[in-house]
């Protein structure tokens, strides 16, 4: 597989600089095979854990970063092709730590491959998927796919009318049954949901969900509460929950919570954040949407005054965790492949510097899932990056502005891609 990645490597970089590519192939006839490594020369580098490099370089070799530095600092191998990437940014592909995958493996590989296209390189699949292609398919590794992760059927209270793909327990022994289930099928996280649907249903109390997240640590697993009211966050704090896959939305926080949050600074929260309610534009997903598609979304969105105030709620508390130096990961829910660039520009819209948000998208997300090998330009990880034709850190709305993404070193053939997926499309 990565022999013929790099191959393909290769070829793209010949077709598209024939003149500089020739000076590698030359050395046919001379001691020094011609090097399997590629320098991208020139671009500003957003590394993914805050720091910026202007006028940077890295080597990829094979699947892998194998240096990074700026222009001078790393030592481009004899024989290496090179790229320009003089006026472009580079920053890490994301990571989407809360998502929601189709069940079914091709509608699943269809999606994970929408994804790439729109820069993810991992998306964990939170809690509604029965059967076994989501556990068959993270340990595969998709041609032009994201690569993804299950948290198989999550956990809840009953509630029918809902999704029935839960686990629906009412005692704590069914509670701690259904992690034994999850722990045996080595789900990536446990995922429980605790709200009452504006008073529709008895929520999981606070007996049956400290039920789960203590068996789930016996079992070695992390929890990720689904959260509604502060309330309820209190209670999953003091309970031991490892992440919030939602902000707190019922209300402004207040000083219990952050103080119960800083006895557990490792606890993540996943924001989340919902529409801001504010119209804007689809015009940037011509890629891969039909333009009648685009022309029908443009006229869904308006302004939304109720929907604003629900915003500025989650915005102001997510705002005060990430300010208390909790640490702030990164998700979309649903399961549109583009919607990583809309709550990036929530998250900025709603306080966060744009260098935050990035770090937030890659490199907290990628610590927080377990992906050692994701969320940073660094030597020795994965050479997963997106290239983009302006800065975000200017305005966060510049990662649509992209150029190419490159997963395990090498290139998405994007056009072709969206093509397929605007054809495909139901
Ligand atoms: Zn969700």
């Amino acid at each position: 597989m990565s022999g013929m990645s790099r191959a393909r490597l290769v070829a793209m970089v010949f077709a598209l600089l024939p003149s500089v590519a020739l000076a590698g192939a030359c050395d046919a006839g001379s001691d020094t095979p011609p090097s399997s490594a590629v320098a991208f020369e020139g671009a500003r580098i957003i590394v993914g854990d805050g720091a910026v490099i202007e006028d940077g370089v890295f080597v990829v070799d094979g699947d892998r970063f194998a240096q990074v530095g700026a222009a001078g600092d790393v030592e481009v191998p004899d024989g290496a092709a090179r790229v320009d990437l003089s006026g472009k940014t580079v920053m890490p592909a994301i990571v989407n730590a809360h998502f929601h995958l189709n069940p079914e493996r091709e509608a699943r590989t269809e999606q994970l491959r929408h994804s790439a296209y729109y820069g993810t390189a991992l998306a964990v699949s939170l809690g509604l998927d029965e059967g076994n292609a989501s556990f068959q398919m993270r340990d595969e590794v998709l041609a032009d796919g994201a690569r993804s992760q299950t948290a198989g059927r999550g956990i809840t209270s009953p509630e029918p009318g809902r999704s029935e793909v839960p686990h629906w327990v009412t005692t704590e022994d069914e509670a701690r049954a259904a992690v034994r289930e999850l722990a045996a099928q080595q789900v990536d996280i446990v995922k429980i949901w605790v709200d009452d649907r504006g008073g529709q249903y008895e929520r999981l109390s606070p007996e049956l969900y400290g039920a789960v997240i203590d068996e789930a640590h016996t079992n070695g697993l992390r929890v990720t509460a689904h959260v509604f009211r502060l309330e309820d966050a209190k209670g999953l704090l003091r309970a031991g929950v490892d992440a919030f896959a939602h902000g707190i939305r019922d209300m402004d926080i207040d000083d219990e919570v952050v103080e119960l949050w800083r006895e557990r600074p490792h606890v993540v929260l996943v924001p989340n954040l919902p529409g801001p309610g504010v119209a804007e534009t689809f015009d940037w997903l011509s890629g891969s949407v039909s333009a009648e598609r685009i022309a029908e979304m443009n006229a869904n969105s308006t302004d939304r005054p109720q929907a604003q105030e629900f915003f500025g709620i989650q915005a102001r508390n997510m705002v005060r965790l990430h300010g208390e130096g909790f640490p702030v990961a990164f998700g979309t829910d649903g399961g549109s492949p583009w919607a990583v660039h809309q709550e990036l520009a929530d998250m900025v819209r709603a306080g966060m510097s744009p260098a935050d948000v990035i770090v937030a998208a890659t490199s907290t997300s990628a610590v927080f899932v377990g992906a050692d090998d994701l969320g940073t330009v660094e030597a020795g990880k994965s050479a997963d990056f997106i290239v983009l034709d302006a800065n975000p850190l200017d305005d966060i709305t510049n990662t649509r502005a992209i150029s190419t993404v490159y997963l395990r070193g090498v290139a998405l053939d994007r056009e072709e891609m969206g093509a397929g997926f605007n054809s495909r499309a139901p």
